[in-house]
């Protein structure tokens, strides 16, 4: 056959997609990817999944935005609309950069002069860089004049972040995946690594098959399970019964750490009390597993050398999301399973860069570092920071992602910059989210591709993708890492860092960031748990483990060896009841939909859907269902089915599934044509503002429209 092209240049980076955060090389000839290798880096050591190795060729998909789009005049916002990339010209007209940028940002800025500063909003991407989530926060803060940022996290990990906060003083991880090589017990609860992060799967396959005791909580049986010393299929939303009953056990039985207790926590007597009404025998039929396997794991996991607890979005993405993540902080505490190599928490982050999306301040309540907006001296040192007159800062929290639907849909906010993000797809309710975005008076929307959300925009900004950008990522285990550029953005298409800042100086600021390295240089300087790292040693070593408070220091793969970052020293236990769902099944909806990723596709799917070999895979949006439920539907394999909620309905090809639990549905929510966030429920959680994405009542029915 053909010789395959040789490369022209070989570009050290890391993989956009997961939170795992491996390390590749990109291959390229005449400004095209030609194929990816895997790099030795802490988090893969050469090893790839299937999206890091074969989802690259996006960035050269016919579809890219090449040129900036005005929206006519004539072409009315049509929530409904699926736009066909052929007929773009009919809603959108081409413009230059001066005209779009004169639009976007004169008309932001007339709204936040006539009608407030608060009635603008920014949502900023957890696929961007560092330091474009930290420009474009500053941008809000500063420019726009309110604290109305935010970003996925809320559809993420919030919950965990805020139990995190309350119980040990910091949202990220206590110890790295890899740790999962020395743990005795490993608990994977609300996560199917296998799909999601595939690369970390490996490292607990690796333990598993050494000895370790893998136990696996989720009502879903994933292709992980195969290697579970125990698979506690608990019942969907009775986390917390189950949970509770385990620490019931360790209290009973005398199995917790009353040193560690003592010496390192607070209010271990409250959650003790509290626990007295959640024996095994009482939960066992409330959370569907037998008494004695709550018994047997309890003490197993309390007993062990070094247990160490991952969790995902199963866990986080409920009304009583936050309450999940006491638990498990709770079982981790009274157990003293925290602080040593091999044990800790250790909530998955799922994109790339959402853990340090978030460390640097693109959430409503906290500027960078987790430094609240609400603490006058904090603000002061911002106002400092920033050369802003004292009493600039807006003192109140902003609004989160979906009472951002909520305040357009009562008039609330009029005006919007979206950077590489897509609620139309991701929020719960999304066709309320997608009436919320049209009603808009303005949309700036900054994106690679033509997105369900950038349709209802009124002026669109062609933006980079992973490969043309250079930039520090953040990976699930404190990692900061460094993105290098491979390629040039196509057409006329820009590097975000530059909108950012070309919109900046529309409205008012006076910004002058000549290159990345700039601005993480200013980042360093407000974060306190990066200001040892320098872009200097980025460049040198790939990747820095925060915390790195002073330059030269390693980092800190494992923290809380001594002491806990809150008051004292000391980690809180924070008891919890059990919350049912915001929406139970019943008669005329009976069934559970649970929603998630798949392996090939990643989450709206704008960038593995236009990923050819990805896409050849799995091109097809599909429902997950138990075969007994199939049959019970009167439908084969293969055909379709319609999901209905009380808020919308679509119809996907139905695949057996064995590892469903009966009752149930699991749908991805990657497919436009099926979008399934069109039926999920918007009800959040109280304290993290987190949506019910695992848990809705549906109805189901044999046949559909593709
Ligand atoms: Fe990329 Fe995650 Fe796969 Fe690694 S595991 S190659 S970071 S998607």
């Amino acid at each position: 056959g053909a010789a395959l092209p040789v490369p022209d240049k070989k570009v050290d980076s890391v993989c956009p997609y997961c939170g795992v955060g491996c390390q590749l090389t990109y291959n390229v000839k005449d400004n095209k990817i030609l194929y990816v290798e895997g790099r030795d880096g802490p988090a893969n050591h050469g090893r790839l999944c299937v999206k890091g190795r074969y989802g690259f060729d996006y960035a050269h998909h016919p579809h890219r935005l090449t040129t900036p789009l005005i929206r006519r005049a004539d072409a009315p916002k049509d929530p409904k609309l699926v736009l066909d990339p052929d007929r773009v010209h009919e809603v959108f007209r081409e413009a230059t950069w001066e005209e779009a940028l004169a639009l976007a940002a004169g008309k932001l800025k007339d709204i936040r002069d006539t009608k407030g500063p608060k009635t603008l909003v920014g949502f900023g991407s957890a696929k961007g860089s560092n330091e474009e989530a930290y420009l474009f926060q500053k941008l809000v803060r500063t420019g726009f004049g309110s604290n109305n940022v935010d970003h996925c996290t809320r559809l993420c990990h919030a919950s965990s972040v805020a139990a995190l906060l309350e119980g040990i003083g910091s949202g990220a991880v206590s110890n790295p995946v890899m740790d999962v090589t020395q743990a005795e017990v490993i608990v994977v609860i609300g996560s199917n690594p296998t799909v999601n992060h595939p690369v970390a799967a490996t490292w607990m396959k690796n333990a598993a098959k050494n000895g370790a005791k893998l136990v696996i909580m989720d009502p879903r049986q994933g292709e992980l399970t195969r290697l579970a010393w125990r698979h506690m299929q608990f019942k969907p939303d009775t986390d917390v019964a189950m949970l509770n009953a385990m620490m019931h056990v360790i209290v009973h039985e005398g199995l917790v750490d009353q040193a560690f207790i003592e010496s390192r926590t607070i209010g271990y007597d409250e959650l003790k009390k509290n626990l007295v009404g959640y024996s095994p025998e009482e939960m066992a039929p409330v959370c569907g597993v037998p008494a004695e396997t709550l018994r047997e794991v309890a003490r197993t996991f309390a007993t062990s050398r070094a247990s160490m607890i991952l969790w995902g979005m199963g866990v986080s993405q409920h009304v009583h999301g936050t309450d999940n993540a006491r638990c498990l902080i709770a079982l981790s505490l009274m157990t003293g399973q925290i602080g040593r190599p091999g044990t800790g928490l250790h909530p998955l982050r799922g994109q790339n860069n959402v853990q340090g999306a978030s460390d640097a301040g693109l959430i409503p309540m906290m500027y960078p570092d987790y430094q609240k907006v609400a603490d006058p001296e904090v603000r002061a040192r911002f106002e400092q920071h920033w050369k802003l007159q004292p009493g600039t800062l807006d003192d109140q929290p902003g609004l989160t992602v979906i009472e951002v639907m909520h305040a357009i849909t009562a008039g609330k906010v009029s005006g919007m910059y979206i950077m590489g993000e897509n609620p139309a797809m991701s929020d719960p309710d999304a066709d309320h989210a997608r009436e919320a975005l049209a009603k808009l008076d303005h949309l700036v929307v900054q994106d690679i591709f033509l997105t369900e959300t950038a349709v209802l925009a009124d002026v669109v900004l062609p933006a980079s993708a992973f490969p043309e950008k250079t930039g520090t990522f953040t990976n699930t285990d404190r990692l900061v890492q460094l993105g290098r550029q491979a390629i040039d953005p196509p057409g006329q298409a820009k590097q975000d860092l530059w909108i950012i800042q070309e919109i900046a100086r529309r409205i008012g600021l006076d910004w002058n960031y000549r290159h990345v390295s700039e601005a993480f240089d200013e980042m360093r300087h407000t974060m306190p748990s990066i200001a040892g790292i320098t872009w200097d040693r980025l460049e040198r070593e790939h990747a820095v483990t925060y915390p790195c408070t002073k330059e030269g220091d390693p980092g800190d793969p494992v923290v809380f060896i001594e002491d806990f970052p809150r008051e004292g020293g000391k980690a809180r236990f924070v008891p919890a009841d059990i919350v049912p769902a915001a929406e139970r099944p019943d008669a005329q909806y009976p069934m559970v939909l649970i929603t998630g990723r798949q392996l090939e596709h990643w989450h709206t799917g704008s960038m593995t859907r236009r990923a050819t070999v990805l896409d050849a895979i799995e091109p097809d949006p599909t429902v997950l269902v138990h075969p007994l439920d199939i049959a019970a539907l009167g439908v084969k394999p293969g055909e379709l089915v319609t999901i209905e909620s009380r808020r919308g309905k679509v119809s996907l090809y139905a695949r057996v599934d064995e590892g469903t639990p009966r009752g149930s549905v699991f749908v991805p929510f990657c497919y436009y044509e099926a979008a399934i966030n069109k039926v999920t429920n918007d009800k959040f959680d109280p304290v993290a503002k987190i949506p019910e994405l695992k848990y809705c009542a549906v109805r189901v029915t044999a046949g559909g429209t593709a």
